[in-house]
């Protein structure tokens, strides 16, 4: 996603968030990234009662979305698209209602982001990027049944290929791309790319959900 969301796709043998929650998930003052620290205290002074604090996977942080509600796109304009695509391919299960307590579970499938705390205007810089790939990183090597990831834009697309230790040049992001990545699983790990469904992406028909969907579905026709 443009603003570095990653969906990964999986068929997981044990809850991983609960198996891997210690490694790949940051604290709620992570002092790692020190504009985006400034940012989440002013935030939090602002809103109280918002969420305000690094992201857990199944979430991205938009900050009227995840950062307000705590939950994965929930409350963003982007989580409409997404819920609905992800419910109609299979991907999750139950109904989304913008309410982290709407009941909606993921389906072999894991949501999360590759900057853990929203950016001021959405953008995080190349360092802020590179500063927590760790916990991106982590939090693809702690899913051992990993079959596909699905990028949502291009941030994203280069954070996870830096994850997985390959060069961008070998795996160019387009949409609808996919592309077999060597040597990272025994049962192979597929890498397919969307545009981010950001509310600029939709109104502005460069992302139709119709361009959603087909990639969506691309994924989960290859666990199939
Ligand atoms: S973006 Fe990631 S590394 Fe930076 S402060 Fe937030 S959780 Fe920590």
């Amino acid at each position: 996603m443009a603003r570095g969301r990653v969906a990964v796709a999986s068929r997981p043998a044990t809850d991983p968030v609960a198996a891997t929650a210690a490694i790949t998930e940051p604290c709620p003052d992570c002092p790692r990234c020190p504009r985006l620290v400034d940012y989440r205290h002013r935030n939090r002074a602002a809103e109280p009662g918002w969420h305000n604090a690094p992201v857990a996977s199944f979430v991205a942080p938009g900050v009227r979305g995840a950062n307000r509600t705590g939950r994965p796109f929930t409350g963003d304009y982007a989580g409409d698209l997404l819920y609905a695509t992800l419910l109609e391919t299979g991907f999750a299960r139950g109904e989304y209602r913008a309410d982290p307590a709407d009941g909606l579970t993921l389906v072999d499938a894991r949501i999360t982001n590759a900057v853990r705390c929203v950016p001021p205007q959405n953008k995080p810089t190349p360092a802020e990027i590179n500063t927590c790939r760790d916990f991106l990183t982590a939090t693809i090597q702690a899913m051992p049944r990993l079959r596909a990831i699905l990028v949502l834009g291009r941030i994203a697309h280069e954070s996870t290929l830096a994850a997985l230790g390959l060069r961008r040049a070998a795996f160019p992001f387009r949409h609808g791309a996919s592309h077999d990545l060597p040597d990272q699983s025994p049962g192979g790990l597929t890498l397919h790319c969307s545009y981010h469904c950001s509310r600029y992406n939709t109104q502005t028909r460069r992302l139709t959900p119709e361009m959603f969907r087909t990639v969506v579905q691309q994924a989960r026709d290859a666990l199939e």
